[in-house]
C-alpha cells in the first residue's frame, strides 16, 4: 500500500536535513517526502561513496578502508564529494572547483559564499541523507548551502528496540518480516520460499542499545549546532505513519 496519494508543489527551494536515531525510519521519510513533494530529492553521503568505492575512483579507494573500519571518513574527503554532486546537479552554482573550494573552507574562517550560491529555483529541492553528522560538518555547510529544515525524528528506543526485536529475514532474497506489523503467513516461514526466516546478529538488542547510545551522542552536538536558528523542528511519534503526516505538514507550511 501506497502512504502518498497525492503530491503539492513547492515555491521555496527546499534544503532539508533529517536527523534520527537508527531503525526511526529516515529511509522511509525521505521516500514518502519525494512522493509527496516531487520537486524533491535525494543525496545519500554514504551511497556516493559507495558508488566511488565501486567504480575505483581516487576517492573511493581512499574511503574503503576507512568505511571498512566503521570510522567516519575525513571532512574534507566528504565535502568534496557533497559540493561536486551538488554543483553537477546545479543546485549549488560555483565558478571554483569544488576541491578549492574545500581548501578554502579549511583556510579561511570567514565565508566562501561569492564562491558559491544556492539555486533558489524550487526544483533545486534536496534532502540530505547521511550528511553532515557532526558539528564540524554543519559549520563547513552552512558556508556553502544555508540549510533551511532540520526535521529531527523522535522515536522513544524501546519503540525502536522493539520493533527491531519483531524482525525476521529471509537470508537468500532478503525479504524483510515483522512480528507485529508485516508478519509472515506462516510464523518463522517465508511466505514465498517456505524456508526458514532467521533474526540477523546485529539485530540483537545489546547491539541496537549501543548503537542507539552512540547515535544520542554524536547527534548532540549537531542538533545544537542547528538549535536556536528557527530551523530546527522536532517531531515525535511511535511509527513512521505517525510522523508523515506532521513532517508533510510542516514543510508545506515553510515551502509551499
Ligand atoms: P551510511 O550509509 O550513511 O551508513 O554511511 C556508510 C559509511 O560511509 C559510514 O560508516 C562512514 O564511514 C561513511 N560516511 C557516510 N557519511 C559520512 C559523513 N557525513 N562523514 C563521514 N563519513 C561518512
Amino acid at each position: 500500500m501506497t502512504f502518498v496519494t497525492s503530491t503539492r508543489q513547492l515555491k521555496k527551494a527546499a534544503r532539508i536535513i533529517l536527523v534520527g536515531a537508527p531503525g526511526v525510519g529516515k529511509g522511509t521519510q525521505t521516500e514518502r517526502l519525494i512522493q509527496r513533494f516531487p520537486q524533491l530529492s535525494s543525496i545519500s553521503s554514504g551511497d556516493l561513496l559507495r558508488e566511488n568505492v565501486r567504480n575505483k575512483t581516487p576517492l573511493g579507494q581512499k574511503a574503503q578502508s576507512i568505511m571498512r573500519s566503521g570510522s567516519l571518513v575525513p571532512d574534507p574527503l566528504i565535502l568534496d564529494l557533497i559540493l561536486s554532486e551538488l554543483t553537477s546537479r546545479n543546485w549549488l552554482s560555483t565558478t571554483t572547483p569544488p576541491s578549492e573550494v574545500v581548501s578554502a573552507l579549511a583556510r579561511e574562517n570567514g565565508t566562501v559564499s561569492q564562491r558559491v550560491s544556492a539555486n533558489p529555483d524550487p526544483a533545486s529541492s534536496f534532502i540530505l541523507d547521511g550528511f553532515p553528522r557532526t558539528a564540524q560538518q554543519a559549520s563547513a555547510l552552512d558556508r556553502l548551502v544555508p540549510i533551511n529544515l532540520v526535521a529531527h525524528l523522535v522515536t522513544p528506543p524501546a519503540i525502536i528496540i522493539e520493533r527491531i526485536a519483531g524482525r525476521w529475514v529471509h537470508e537468500p532474497s532478503g525479504r524483510v518480516y515483522n512480528t507485529t506489523f508485516n508478519a509472515p503467513r506462516i510464523k518463522g516461514k517465508d511466505d514465498v520460499t517456505g524456508e526458514p526466516l532467521m533474526q540477523r546478529e546485529d539485530d540483537s538488542e545489546e547491539t541496537w542499545r549501543k548503537r542507539l547510545g552512540k547515535f544520542e551522542e554524536t547527534s548532540k552536538g549537531l542538533l545544537e549546532h542547528y538549535g536556536g536558528n528557527g530551523i530546527l523542528w522536532r517531531v515525535e511519534g511511535k511509527s513512521s505513519d505517525e510522523i508523515s503526516p506532521k513532517l508533510f505538514e510542516e514543510v508545506e507550511r515553510r515551502f509551499a
